[in-house]
């Protein structure tokens, strides 16, 4: 099986941004797009990028999951980091005529067709480190992907780190590529020093996010995770996920936690923890290393309440329960 995001499908919607408008969008091959080497992008970072899926139901049929979110977190991102405003309708349009192009690859559950919307800045001007692109791309790549998790779920190992940080923290909220680079090489010292998976950054002892996901803490009946600032990316499935906890009647909480507070925690044993994203969905975390000392997670394998409440997600996604919160667009 092809590592995830490995596989495109042949074409993508594409649209670009010049004389202060937007082309119509088309449905061009996906295996190269033409940039100038002084493109904006390759010098100044202008990029952000998105990531949500459409899933196949029983019946045949195919439904995108949250995707005005998405689109929202992209305007927002492309805003925060001067690129051309997107016209939402049209991005919108472009997702759908690209997953109708390919919905019969949209691969049965428990796979689905990744969605990754890309915006960047494309003017060649190695003269604008401080001034924005005026001319942009925008376009939908599609990968089908199957479980996250081929050969069973293993419960993470976490380094605690106090020190460092994902990315700068006005830089948080935005879904750029330079937060990918910046956390790469803390990510790359803790897999080879202590056989971490991730890093879940604690800014000042403030616990927030991984490399890529969210956290969340359950502890019996209540779910605690960070509140929204402008620290960290706020994700569609940590939102999605409180919602379906709250569904199930548990107490939401959504404060700051430190590190003392999660170590202390932790050591009860029906406390479990997980990241949550779009690709894994919910990822048990068994193991905190922190100064050196390894802290089991409640039992340290993946525990009930993340099964139960992954479970409430898929069922949604995969049309065996209820699109109570109206979630699902219908593309064919
Ligand atoms: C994409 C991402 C998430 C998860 O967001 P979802 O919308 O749930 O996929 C969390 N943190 C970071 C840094 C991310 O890039």
């Amino acid at each position: 099986m092809a590592a995830f995001g490995s596989v495109f499908m042949p074409k993508m919607a594409l649209a670009t941004f010049e004389n202060n408008q937007w082309s119509e969008a088309s449905i061009v091959a996906s295996d190269s797009i033409q940039l100038h080497p002084g493109a904006h992008v390759l010098h100044y970072s202008s990029t952000c990028f998105e990531g949500l899926k459409a899933f196949r139901h029983a019946d045949g049929s195919v439904h995108v999951f949250r995707m005005d979110q998405n689109i929202k977190r992209l305007a927002q991102s492309s805003r925060l980091l001067s690129l051309p405003v997107i016209d939402e309708a049209q991005v919108s349009k472009m997702i759908l005529d690209a997953v109708a192009e390919f919905a019969t690859d949209v691969p049965e559950p428990p796979g689905s067709m990744y969605i990754r919307p890309t915006h960047i800045g494309t003017e060649a001007a190695v003269g604008k480190a401080a001034a924005p692109t005026l001319t942009s791309m925008l376009y939908v790549l599609l990968s089908p992907v199957g479980d996250y998790f081929t050969g069973g779920a293993k419960a993470l190992r976490l380094l605690l780190d106090e020190t460092g940080m994902r990315c700068a923290p006005h830089m948080g909220m935005i879904k750029s590529g330079g937060n990918y680079a910046s956390a790469l090489g803390p990510i790359s010292r803790a897999k080879a020093e202590v056989q971490a998976d991730q890093i879940l950054f604690c800014p000042n002892g403030d616990v927030q996010e991984t490399g890529a996901a969210n956290f969340l803490l359950i502890d019996g009946n209540e779910i605690i995770t960070k509140g929204l600032d402008s620290t960290f990316l706020h994700g569609v499935t940590r939102s999605s996920i409180l919602t379906l906890a709250a569904d199930l009647g548990m107490t939401v909480t959504e404060r700051d936690l430190t590190v003392a507070e999660l170590l202390e925690r932790s050591a009860k044993p029906q406390v479990e923890a997980v990241l949550s994203g779009t690709a894994a969905v919910l990822t048990s975390v068994g193991t905190f290393i922190h100064n050196d000392k390894e802290y089991k997670v409640g039992s340290g394998e993946p525990g009930p309440i993340a099964q139960k409440l992954r479970q409430a997600l898929n069922d949604i996604q995969w049309g065996k329960a209820e699109d109570k919160h109206n979630w699902l667009t219908k593309v064919c």
